[in-house]
């Protein structure tokens, strides 16, 4: 199997697989004040340091949730509750994943101004852009760090700086899905009141995530209850999935540095063999994130040659995972044709990938463009 579809999710390392395992024998609950409680309350703490660690923030600041779809909406509903009563606009780009994208239409819907910036005819998010939009009004701003269609690399580091000196009362989210444990993502840099983070895009489990809320920040919580993480989530901690997210973090944020170059050089070479081969369009920008590449095969369908693909035992996707069989927009707004955005194909990569692996991808591709049917 070659497996190019890390962007929809990572296979999990064995030291996370372990830890899991580990997790779901020792079932403790880390509420509970015996021995067994005791154990899953140190299993978790271990956990939430690593993943402060990685992030350069406080242990006290990371919140476990089920995934970076909760912690998204958790700030952005929560924010828009808060501040939003007082301020009605929200700053936000086009290219976002719909886990930020569809809160956002649900307050635009509410009565909220939502401000989405488009990425330019280069396909670049301009900082300037995102930080003229914010004003007096504004509650929130909620930039990605890194697109999970084409791996762009958005200007959040520069906008969150200069939005915070000017309105330091403005909240600020980053979605680093896409960045963390790929990019160095560090809290005191980025400027962002908010991340959101998932486990599964860095080899560790699915179902779990984590969300980092700067000291001193404050929203509503999305879920109540039993007032587990320390009053702000409810619900009994999924210790085996904490178990696995910190093993992952832990095991990949030694080597952040020699993967991103292992990774660089298997993305030069897929646009290498790309621009060697007629009617092969790479769609990613070359300074963006060397984990994803989308390009388009012109006159193929990506459905069809998706599982041209598969048969040859390569696994790629259509476009982004979470917008199974529709289009996407997203690429539309890179400013990818209509006519290409039906040929997309997103090729995404971690370290465990070798450059003969897009070397078969391409021989693949070349032989469907041989053998397949064109689009009318
Ligand atoms: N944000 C980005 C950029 C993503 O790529 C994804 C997953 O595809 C998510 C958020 C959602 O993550 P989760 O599956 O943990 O909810």
């Amino acid at each position: 199997m070659i497996y190019l579809d890390n962007a929809a999710t990572t296979k999990p390392c064995e030291e996370a697989v372990e830890a899991v395992v580990r997790g779901l024998r020792e079932f403790g609950n880390p509420s509970s004040l015996h021995g067994l409680g005791l154990a899953a309350e140190k299993e978790r703490e271990h956990a939430r340091n690593a993943i402060a660690s990685a992030l350069g923030a406080l242990p006290e600041e990371v919140f476990f949730t089920s995934c970076a779809t909760e912690s998204s909406n958790t700030v952005i509903f929560g924010a828009a509750a808060s501040v939003g009563k007082r301020k009605k606009k929200i700053v936000t780009t086009s290219v976002e994943h719909p886990s930020v994208a569809v809160c956002c239409d649900k307050l635009a819907e509410q009565g909220f101004e939502v401000i989405r910036i488009s990425p330019d005819e280069n396909g670049s998010i301009s900082a300037e852009d995102i930080i003229s939009a914010v004003d007096d009004n504004t509650c929130l701003v909620s930039i990605m760090l890194v697109n999970n269609e084409t791996g762009t690399i958005l200007p959040v580091e520069r906008a969150f700086t200069a939005i915070k000196k000017k309105y330091p009362q403005v909240l600020t989210h980053c979605d680093c899905v896409q960045g963390f444990m790929k990019l160095p993502v560090k809290v005191k840099k980025l400027g962002a009141d908010f991340i959101s983070l998932s486990a599964h895009k860095i080899h560790g489990p699915k179902g779990i995530g984590a969300l980092y809320i700067r000291k001193g920040v404050h929203i509503p919580s999305l879920l109540v209850g039993g007032g587990q993480e320390r009053g702000f989530r409810s619900g009994t901690e999924s210790v085996p999935l904490i178990m696995g997210f910190g093993a992952a973090c832990e095991k990949l944020s030694a080597d952040i540095g020699g993967r991103f170059e292992k990774v660089s050089a298997i993305k030069s070479r897929l646009t290498q063999l790309c621009s060697e081969t007629d009617g092969i369009r790479v769609l990613s920008p070359a300074d963006g994130s060397p984990y994803i590449c989308s390009i388009a095969v012109e006159g193929l369908k990506s459905e069809v040659m998706l599982h041209f693909l598969e048969q040859r035992g390569i696994y790629v996707s259509s476009g982004s995972a979470c917008s199974k069989g529709k289009k996407s927009t997203v690429i539309k707004e890179f400013g990818v044709s209509d006519k290409l955005r039906d040929s997309v194909l997103r090729i995404s990569f971690c370290a465990e990938n070798e450059p003969s692996e897009v070397d078969q991808l391409i021989a693949a591709i070349r032989e469907a463009q041989g053998s397949l049917a064109r689009i009318k």
